[in-house]
């Protein structure tokens, strides 16, 4: 059996750290938190918002990017002393091999912090991992993202989060057609509808808003539950927000 070594000096690739600000999407909407935002990303989607943690063609990673100790990583996302902490990508279960991201739950579950992982659902979460997330805010993604579908869909991955009993989905949608989508995506991998959160895609606040009018009374029929952007609302597309 592997000996896991909980080193402040080990490092993570990061794009930004910040907070104290507030989760704006999923189950804990609104709650105080800090943000740990970790570079690269498996898939490569059309409408990405964070592309700058991935995409090599439009940015210099070596610019967007920065290799940090675990102990300055943990130091900023605890301050203002959050409850809950939100690791967050790009995709961040890409780091889950490396000495960092041991160390980096370790720390801030020790510290008595809750922890989220937001994930795109094609990594599964290593038993270690899985011990120390409060929750895996999981989002699929659907054909509009752009990413071939055998990218986008791992069962296994998606079967692993749903074991942990600790995952909500969340599903970006850009108009009404695209809740059919979620339903057999919803069906095909044995997903309850009380799991799954429903999003606008959008950048704006009016946007948002007319998006989530639109989808609000087919997602409430269906089962599902409704999420916002909050951070857009308030921040707009603001970095470090
Ligand atoms: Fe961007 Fe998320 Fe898609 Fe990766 S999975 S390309 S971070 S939207």
């Amino acid at each position: 059996m592997s000996t896991i070594t909980v080193d402040l000096a080990h490092t993570l690739v990061v794009r930004e750290v910040f907070g104290p600000t507030v989760q704006g999407e999923g189950p804990s909407t609104g709650r105080r938190c800090g943000f740990i935002r970790l570079g690269g990303c498996n898939l490569s989607c059309t409408w990405c918002d964070t592309p700058e943690t991935w995409d090599a063609s439009r940015y210099d990673l070596r610019a967007t990017l920065n290799r940090r100790t675990v102990e300055d990583i943990v130091t900023r996302a605890m301050e203002g002393m959050p409850s809950l902490v939100v690791i967050t990508g790009g995709e961040p279960l890409l780091h889950q091999q490396q000495d960092g991201w041991n160390s980096l739950l370790s720390t801030l579950a020790a510290s008595g912090a809750e922890i989220e992982v937001e994930t795109n659902g094609t990594i599964a979460p290593s038993p270690f991992t899985a011990a120390r997330v409060t929750r895996f805010n999981c989002s699929p993604k659907l054909a509009h993202a752009g990413d071939p579908e055998n990218k986008r869909i791992n069962g296994k991955a998606l079967a692993v989060l749903r074991w942990t009993g600790r995952v909500a989905f969340k599903f970006v949608c850009t108009d009404p057609a695209d809740l059919e989508e979620v339903h057999r995506f919803v069906q095909d991998h044995n997903i309850p509808e009380h799991l799954v959160w429903i999003m606008p895609e959008g950048t704006s606040a009016p946007d948002l808003a007319d998006s989530l009018q639109l989808l609000a009374e087919p997602a409430i029929a269906a089962g599902y539950n409704l999420t916002q952007r909050l951070h857009i609302a308030l921040w707009g597309t603001e970095k470090g927000r």
